[in-house]
């Protein structure tokens, strides 16, 4: 349930601006090429790392074990070995072990569209299964990570505590066109320009509108 106080004073019209000048600024990653499986894989993979370290240990893993049947397989210790890279691998071994056993066991080795269904699998939470519905099925739906997080109340967007309550918020007052571009043109952002410590103002198009740049708190 959204409380009015959370909700930020923009327009539609505002909202599409900052979604077209990120479009301007980066190139949107879709990962159009990937399955929903190694979406997947590579977001339980991403949790708590840098997206090159991701990117290296999903390549390494996939290099070796093409296929779900193939990892569920896998000596999980074989398994941490080739994602090293990515940390925390022998949990996230395990983990990527375990979820693909399931997948095969009870969803006959097909990866749930939807979030009710994904957030089953253990260790999905709403924003790895948020990821796998934008970028494995590219369905319209708002994954919130600390970047999505910090930019939207950094802008006044909303005024919310945790990821959970900016998803909802989120929902609630962006056009549905713009959920699906939104995480990965933030995630650039928030890794490029407004960053978590010293934010590059200078370099942002939004300073005329940032509730947090106007009022000068950073
Ligand atoms: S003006 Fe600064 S704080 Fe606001 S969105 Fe831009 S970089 Fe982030």
């Amino acid at each position: 349930m959204v409380d009015d106080k959370q909700i930020g004073n923009y327009t539609e019209d505002e909202m599409k601006y900052i979604v077209d000048e990120l479009e301007d600024i980066f190139t949107r990653r879709t990962f159009e090429e990937m399955t929903p499986y190694e979406v997947l894989v590579r977001t339980i993979l991403s949790q708590r790392t840098r997206d090159e370290n991701t990117d290296k240990a999903s390549e390494s893993l996939f290099s070796v074990y093409h296929t779900m049947e193939e990892v569920a397989d896998a000596p999980v210790e074989d398994i941490a070995e080739l994602v090293r890279q990515a940390g925390f691998y022998n949990v996230k071994a395990a983990r990527i072990k375990e979820v693909s056993n399931i997948l095969l066991e009870e969803y006959d080795g097909i990866v749930p569209d939807t979030i009710d269904e994904l957030i089953k699998l253990p260790g999905v939470g709403r924003k790895t299964a948020n990821c796998v519905l934008v970028f494995g099925f590219q369905k319209d739906a708002i994954p919130v990570d600390v970047h999505v997080h910090r930019i939207s109340n950094r802008l006044g967007l909303v005024h919310t505590k945790e990821p959970e309550e900016t998803e909802d918020v989120l929902r609630e007052i962006l056009p549905q066109e713009l959920w699906l571009p939104l995480n990965d043109l933030m995630v650039q952002f928030g890794q490029n320009i407004c960053k978590p410590i010293n934010p590059q103002h200078e370099e942002c198009p939004f300073t005329d509108m940032c509730q947090t740049y106007i009022e000068g708190l950073e």
